[in-house]
C-alpha cells in the first residue's frame, strides 16, 4: 500500500515558496489548527486539472482541505496586513486563514493556496479563527460564477467541513475553503509595511509585488510609480467589470483589495436585481458606503491609501512624492470611465465609439431605474428581436430610446447579427441570483448538495441562453429586502 506521503505527492503539488523570503515581519509561521472530522463537501475538478493537480487524489484529501494535515512541501504562514475598515485604520492579518504556500501550475503560473477558516493565528484578536459552511460555500459559488463571467477573481478549489461546531448566533458546522489566488498582497499589506516605518521592508514588499505581478517594470527607474499606475489600471478595469454585471462587493475595505487586480474576499457581496445605483446588500453597511454606484469612488479612495503607503518610494522629497501620487490618482476616473464605456458599448452591441454613447447608455440606465427593471434581464432582452413587444418595453420613453439606439446601430458597419452576437456574449443570461444562492446553501447545509451542483453547472456557462426561467427570474416580488451578513 502506498504511504500517505506518496499519495499526497501524487496529487501534483508543485511548491515554490517566495513570500516567506520577505522580511519576517510580513508573516508568522502558522499551521492550520487540526480538526476532528474532515469531510470533503465540494471539489472543483476542472480547476484542479488546470492547476496540474489530480482530482481523484484530491477527492481523498479531506484531511488537507480541512487543515488536519498539511501537504508535503507546503510551508504554512499567516500573512500580516492592516487595513481601513469602513474608513477606520486597524492592524489585521490572517486571523482565520493560512497560506499553505505557492504552487506552480504546469503553464508556469504561480498561485497562492490558502485555507480560509483554518483556526486561530497570532492575528486572530478576539476571533475563533473559524468559518462556517454556508459562507464558505457562498464564496465558492460566487467566485466561480465571477470567473465564468470573465471577471478576474480568486477561485475556489474545495470546501471541507471540519466536524466541529462553531458558535455564532446559532451553532453551525465549521468549514474550510481552499482559495486559489494570484497572490494575497492587499492594499492593506502596503499600509502595514508603511506603518512599520521601515523603508527597507516597504521596498522589499514593493519589489516583491513588482516581480510577482508586473515583472516588466522591474528594471525601470520609475518602477514604484509605475507599480501604482499599473495597480490603478487593473482596479479601474475590475470595478468596471463589476458594474457591467451588477456585482456589489459589499466590503471594499483596503484589506479586501488585491494588487493583482482580482476580486477577493467574498463576504456580504451580491448581484443586483433591479437597477438602482444605491443598492446595498450588506447588513453592516448602514451608510451605503459600498453601494453599487459608489464602488469607483471607493476604489479611488483605497488607491489613495495605497499611494500614501508608497510615498517614501516615489520620491525622497515628500512634496514631490505627494504631487506625483496626486497626479496619478487624478487619472483614475478617466481610466474607469474608459473601461466602463467599452464594456457598456458591447452590452449594447456597439463596436464603434461616438461621443453620445455615454448619454445613450445613461438614458437606458435611468429608465431602468425609474421603472424598477431587472438589470441583467433588461440588457439580455433588448438584444432580442421580440423585445419591444414585451409589456415592460411598451413605454413611450423606452420606444424613443430604442429609436435612437437602432439609429446608432445603423451607423456602424457591423451587421445586426454581429451586434446581436456581441450582446449575447456580454450580457449574461444567468447570474447568481440571491434567492437561488440562498436556496442552494440552505439545501447544502441540510445535507443535500444536488441543488448547489445544479446551480454551479448553470453558472459555469452564464452567456448561454438558458431556457430555465428558474435561474433567470429575479427574486420573487414582495419578498423581504435581501441582506447578506459578513458570516464569520
Ligand atoms: P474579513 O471581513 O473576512 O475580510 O476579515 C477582516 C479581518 O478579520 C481579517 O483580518 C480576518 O482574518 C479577521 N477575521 C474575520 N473572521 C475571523 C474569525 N472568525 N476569527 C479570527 N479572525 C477573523
Ligand atoms: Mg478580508
Amino acid at each position: 500500500m502506498p504511504s500517505k506521503l506518496q499519495k499526497d505527492d501524487h496529487a501534483g503539488w508543485n511548491w515554490d515558496h517566495t513570500y516567506v523570503r520577505l522580511p519576517a515581519l510580513f508573516f508568522s509561521k502558522t499551521r492550520p489548527v487540526p480538526v476532528s472530522g474532515p469531510m470533503l463537501v465540494v471539489l472543483n475538478r476542472p480547476l484542479a486539472l488546470s492547476l496540474g493537480l489530480d482530482p481523484d487524489v484530491l477527492e481523498n484529501s479531506a484531511d488537507i482541505f480541512a487543515g488536519k494535515e498539511i501537504p508535503p512541501g507546503s510551508e504554512p504562514i499567516a500573512q500580516a496586513y492592516a487595513g481601513h475598515q469602513f474608513g477606520g485604520f486597524t492592524n489585521l492579518g490572517d486571523g482565520r486563514a493560512v497560506l499553505l504556500g505557492e504552487h506552480l501550475a504546469p503553464d508556469g503560473r504561480r498561485f497562492d493556496i490558502q485555507l480560509k477558516g483554518s483556526g486561530r493565528t497570532s492575528y486572530s484578536r478576539g476571533g475563533d479563527g473559524r468559518a462556517t459552511l454556508g459562507p464558505m460555500l457562498r464564496e465558492y459559488i460566487i467566485s466561480e460564477a465571477m470567473h465564468a463571467l470573465g471577471i478576474p477573481t480568486t477561485r475556489s478549489l474545495a470546501v471541507a467541513t471540519t466536524g466541529e461546531e462553531i458558535i455564532r448566533q446559532e451553532i453551525l458546522p465549521g468549514a474550510v475553503l481552499t482559495r486559489i489566488a494570484a497572490s494575497h498582497i492587499r492594499v492593506g499589506t502596503f499600509q502595514y509595511a508603511r506603518a512599520l516605518e521601515d523603508p527597507d521592508a516597504l521596498r522589499a514588499l514593493a519589489d516583491y509585488t513588482i516581480q510577482r505581478h508586473f515583472p516588466d517594470l522591474m528594471d525601470l527607474k520609475t518602477r514604484y510609480a509605475d507599480l501604482f499606475e499599473s495597480v490603478m489600471e487593473r482596479q479601474a478595469a475590475l470595478i468596471a467589470k463589476w458594474h457591467h454585471v451588477g456585482f456589489i462587493h459589499g466590503v471594499m475595505n483596503t484589506d479586501n483589495m488585491a494588487l493583482s487586480g482580482e476580486t477577493i474576499d467574498y463576504g456580504p457581496c451580491a448581484f443586483m436585481d433591479r437597477y438602482d445605483p444605491n443598492t446595498v446588500f450588506s447588513s453592516i453597511d448602514r451608510q451605503g458606503r459600498y453601494a453599487y454606484g459608489n464602488q469607483p469612488q471607493i476604489a479611488r479612495w483605497n488607491l489613495a491609501r495605497l499611494a500614501e503607503a508608497l510615498l517614501p518610494l516615489l520620491h525622497d522629497n515628500q512634496k514631490i512624492a505627494v504631487d506625483l501620487a496626486n497626479e496619478a490618482l487624478g487619472s483614475f476616473e478617466a481610466r474607469f470611465q474608459g473601461y466602463w464605456l467599452l464594456g457598456m458599448r458591447f452590452k449594447l452591441g456597439l463596436f464603434t465609439a461616438e461621443n453620445e454613447d455615454a448619454a445613450l447608455i445613461q438614458d437606458l440606465l435611468d429608465w431602468m431605474n425609474a421603472n424598477h427593471l431587472d438589470f441583467t434581464n433588461t440588457f439580455r432582452t433588448i438584444g432580442e428581436e421580440t423585445a419591444i413587444s414585451e409589456p415592460a418595453f411598451i413605454d413611450s420613453s423606452f420606444l424613443a430610446w430604442h429609436d435612437k439606439w437602432t439609429a446608432r446601430l445603423t451607423r456602424q458597419s457591423q451587421s445586426p447579427a454581429e451586434a446581436a452576437e456581441k450582446m449575447r456574449s456580454h450580457n449574461p443570461a444567468v447570474i447568481p441570483r440571491n434567492h437561488k444562492v440562498e436556496e442552494a446553501l440552505a439545501a447544502a447545509v441540510a445535507g443535500d448538495l444536488s441543488v448547489m451542483h445544479r446551480l454551479l453547472e448553470v453558472l459555469a456557462d452564464p452567456y448561454r441562453k438558458s431556457s430555465l426561467t428558474e435561474f433567470t427570474s429575479p427574486s420573487p416580488a414582495g419578498g423581504p429586502l435581501y441582506q447578506t451578513f459578513c458570516g464569520t
